[in-house]
């Protein structure tokens, strides 16, 4: 399989150039010549679906979807779904055990009421669905790296401490985590700061953008590109990608083969790297029927939607900081999906949620379902309330909640939320125990204008 860049589909790559490198050499991004195809039956025979636990017949009429459930282990479902991407690459022999190195976390499938389901990613290390990404990367960089390697991180909260901890004291790799100072949660900071070794943090005094600006410049800049090999672990890297892909392939299987439904997903965004490998996933052909974004008020993807125009801008600062884009780096990854505007406009749906809804369903999730979400999985809960709420006021016929079921993305555990979620649900969020491990490490990092000359190691 080969890689080509956005801007450029004559020139090809291998995978490990392409994961090596981060962002093509034209600026562009990495996308696959072509997407594997899968058919559901390629990965069970229907006997396999028996041993289901519940049964439909009781009050909800699916159950719960745990994944130790499903009837093939989630690393080997991840190898065969990656396999073809990894043909003829270097480290196709090795993607085996990095599938069981990387995906040795649950990813369960919660039923909150009849047809919507909750897609809980935050049970790994750090406790967002980062850690899928950033594991797998890590994985595969310390595969391939018999030299040094300098991984670039630019982040808005939660990327920041998953490629951390998924690259700490990996050998011959050295960590550039760049955070936007005083923008980020007090434990995100913790879990970014607290590493040593061969992780160096470093706290911009600007915003997220400027961040990613800083990673951007450090690969087009001749000191460093001399003197490092250089890779980025941002999700602009199809080495977080690709393994994304993963979870939206298990969750669709098994929904489909518990409800005979194709899935509906919406998947809380920033950078719009979850929501691209949802569509890649359906594209791929797994059973996937819409896919939708819930941003918060950086808006920029919804008024793309709405006027035909991309304007990147500032990032503003909301309760779901690490949704807090203004320029969305994996847009140019979304857009190569369609045929032009109009097809996108056909096909993407998207909700800009403000700070106040984001509270309204934090409440409502914790009333209704006794659930606690976190500021992000709240927007796509608010997005699902919208969708309610039309179908009941007979707009149109086919309503949107008659295409149940619908799966919620949750993107993070609640606990790294705290001052945000206790307030509006009056309880306390019991912090989990990876959680107050890091919280007890010491913090240590360098507060930085944002110039590139000041980034020192
Ligand atoms: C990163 C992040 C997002 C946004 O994901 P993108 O892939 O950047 O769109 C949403 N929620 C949480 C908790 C995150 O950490």
């Amino acid at each position: 399989m080969k890689f080509t860049s956005t801007r450029n589909a004559n020139q090809s790559y291998t995978l490990s150039e392409a994961m090596l490198s981060g962002l093509a050499p034209d600026g562009g991004l990495f996308i696959p010549e072509i997407f594997p195809q899968f058919k559901v039956d390629d990965f069970f025979s229907d006997s396999c679906w028996e041993s289901l636990p519940g049964s439909y017949e009781e009050a909800m009429p699916y159950p719960d979807l745990n994944i130790d459930a499903f009837p093939i282990p989630y690393p080997d479902l991840c190898y065969q779904v990656l396999k073809p991407f990894f043909q003829g690459d270097t480290l196709s022999d090795s993607l085996e055990t990095i599938c069981q190195t990387a995906f040795n976390m649950p990813a369960p499938l919660v039923q909150l009421e009849p047809g919507v389901f909750m897609l809980e990613l935050f049970h790994g290390p750090t406790l967002s669905f980062k850690d899928f990404g950033a594991r797998f990367l890590a994985a595969c960089l310390s595969t391939l790296a018999n030299k040094p390697i300098r991984v670039m991180v630019a982040t808005s909260g939660d990327t920041g401490s998953a490629v951390a901890a998924a690259f700490h004291q990996k050998p011959n790799i050295d960590v550039i985590v760049l955070f936007p100072y005083q923008k980020i949660s007090e434990r995100q900071q913790q879990q970014i700061t607290c590493w040593r070794d061969n992780i160096h943090a470093f706290a911009v005094n600007g915003t997220f953008d400027d961040c990613q600006r800083l990673v951007k410049s450090a690969f087009f800049d001749p000191h460093w590109k001399t003197h490092y090999t250089l890779c980025t672990a941002n999700s602009i890297n199809l080495g977080r990608l690709l393994p994304q892909v993963c979870y939206y392939a298990y969750s669709s299987l098994h929904i489909f083969k518990t409800t005979h439904k194709k899935a509906n997903f919406i998947v809380p965004s920033g950078n719009l790297g979850n929501v691209t490998a949802a569509y890649w996933a359906k594209k791929m052909g797994f059973p996937i029927q819409k896919i939708h974004i819930a941003t918060n008020k950086n808006r920029v993807i919804s008024d793309y939607i709405e006027t035909g125009n991309y304007t990147p801008r500032q990032s503003i600062h909301t309760l779901a900081n690490a949704m807090d884009v203004g320029n969305p780096s994996n847009f140019e990854r979304l857009i190569a999906l369609f045929k032009d505007y109009n097809d996108f406009k056909k096909s993407v749906m998207a909700y800009s949620v403000s700070d106040e809804q984001i509270k309204d369903s934090i409440k409502d999730m914790f009333i209704k379902h006794g659930k606690i979400v976190c500021p992000h999985t709240a927007t796509a809960c608010w997005a699902l309330t919208q969708m309610n709420l039309r179908s009941s006021g007979n707009i149109c016929s086919a309503t949107e909640t008659d295409q149940e079921p619908w799966v919620i993305v949750a993107t993070a555990d609640p606990c790294k939320f705290e001052t945000i979620v206790e307030p509006i649900i009056q309880q306390h969020v019991p912090i989990k125990p990876v959680l107050s491990k890091l919280l007890a490490k010491e913090s240590q990092f360098t507060l930085i204008e944002p110039h590139l000359d000041l980034i020192s190691h």
